[in-house]
């Protein structure tokens, strides 16, 4: 633990925690010195870990990096924060992430932007992207992340650290701030797929407080094993022929290609005829359901209330004037356009169907294949401030993540290696709904 509060003070021009708990952290690693003495420790005894703060934790501010939840404090403790403490994880800190998880660069935060390890002049990636830095600078060992487009895989990617987003149901949202309830996951950032698999297993499985949590027995941990068996991959032939993806992430996606080949397994390109749809599905339903989730937030039950308020109507108003930032206040219009009477039908009824057909679409894919491999990203880790003016560039940079998100099915981002100047890359690989455990094995061949 000192060792991660020393590094964390010594990079904190990265805006990497929006709160640090170092007295809190150092007494709960001697109390569990003592369980490791007496051998009563649980299975995570001695991690260090980070949580996104968008996470409660009883006792603890969370704050979703906005404004309007500033002064915010959890009264009870999510589902995965009981889970991580009862097997004896020291939680060291709230990671920065977008405000509401909405970003895919970690600009969007009332607390600032976080900057990349690698190079302090590039984002993070988002929008965990406090929690994939935190990881990537040894300022903890494991850090959890929300995905609901991206936000674990695509900053995992930009930081050179290992992104799981789990299937949807296997990790309970129950204390979890929503953003796009259909979408929302939970998801460990890690430097091993041991690591990974291990979170996975303390955090998985059926709770109470979920009813969308799924029964399915969860990986074990102990059952990861590298695989030596030949598999068939599809990669999408749109990553290596699209002008929009980066010269340098279409040759390392060819030479892990010629890798894979090599070593014996089937790798064929395929053409995702929805893949200019992704996009668009994507955000209109996450911007619908957000624009409900967010309904909450009036300046009434909890949070941040306009000293400027004189009566109902003008708490509301000006609360959530003065409380949302920008991206969120975008979302919230667009999400409310596209649920309102009139567009309904042609904007998220239509995407509803849509998702259906991009899920069955990859069901067939994965029919015949185990894997689609992909990059996590179209680039690297770009400068900061170079695409806050233009939302629709940063919604696009989510074209390889969301299709997971659609279809609920689990997806990783490995890191592979660097640009050759220094930024670190990501691939992704996505395979049926609940085949974590054969992911996590296949993962091992890409380390
Ligand atoms: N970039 C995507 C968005 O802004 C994904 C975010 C996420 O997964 N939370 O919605």
């Amino acid at each position: 633990v000192k060792g991660y509060l020393q590094q964390i003070k010594q990079n904190a021009h990265l805006n990497v925690f929006n709160e640090v708990f170092d007295t809190e952290a150092l007494t709960a690693a001697k109390e569990i010195d003592a369980k490791i003495a007496n051998g009563t420790a649980g299975k995570l005894a001695g991690m260090v870990i980070a949580i996104k703060d968008n996470i409660c934790y009883k006792g603890h501010k969370v704050t979703a990096s906005s404004k309007i939840l500033e002064n915010f404090t959890s009264i009870y403790s999510s589902t995965v924060v009981e889970r991580l403490l009862a097997e004896d994880a020291v939680i060291i800190g709230r990671a920065n992430c977008d405000e509401f998880a909405m970003g895919a660069a970690n600009e969007n935060s009332f607390f600032g932007p976080v900057k990349n390890y690698a190079d302090a002049t590039r984002v993070s990636g988002g929008s965990s992207g406090g929690s994939a830095v935190a990881v990537q600078a040894g300022m903890c060992h494991a850090a959890i992340g929300t995905d609901t487009g991206g936000s674990v895989r695509q900053p995992a990617a930009f930081c050179g650290v290992i992104g799981l987003k789990p299937t949807y149901g296997r990790i309970s949202r129950h204390g979890v701030i929503s953003y796009a309830s259909s979408f929302d996951q939970v998801g460990p950032i890690t430097k091993s797929v041991a690591d990974a698999a291990l979170l996975l297993e303390v955090l998985a499985g059926a709770d109470e407080f979920d009813g969308t949590l799924s029964q399915q027995p969860v990986p074990e941990a102990k059952n990861l094993k590298k695989e030596n068996d030949k598999k068939k991959i599809a990669y999408m032939q749109e990553a290596l022929s699209s002008p929009g993806v980066d010269a340098d992430v279409k040759a390392t996606l060819t030479q892990y290609i010629d890798k894979l080949r090599a070593d014996g397994h089937t790798v064929k390109p395929i053409s995702f005829e929805l893949l200019d749809y992704l996009v668009p599905t994507y955000y209109i339903l996450a911007m619908a359901e957000a624009s409900s989730n967010l309904a909450r937030y009036d300046g009434v039950h909890y949070g941040y209330r306009s000293p400027n308020a004189t009566d109902l109507e003008s708490t509301y108003k000006l609360s959530r004037s003065e409380g949302f930032g920008k991206e969120v206040k975008r979302r919230i219009m667009l999400g409310t356009f596209v649920l309102s009477a009139g567009y309904y039908d042609a904007y998220y009824a239509k995407a509803q169907k849509v998702r259906r057909l991009i899920q069955d679409k990859t069901n067939e894919i994965l029919k015949e294949f185990d894997f689609i491999l992909t990059p996590t990203a179209p680039e690297p880790a770009f400068a900061l401030g170079l695409k806050e003016k233009d939302p629709v560039v940063t919604y696009l940079h989510d074209i390889f993540t969301v299709q997971a998100s659609l279809s609920g099915m689990p997806a990783i981002s490995l890191p592979a290696g660097n640009n050759g100047k220094g930024l670190p890359l990501g691939l992704q690989l996505l395979t049926k709904s609940f085949g974590e455990q054969e992911l996590l094995n296949f993962s091992e061949y890409f380390l």
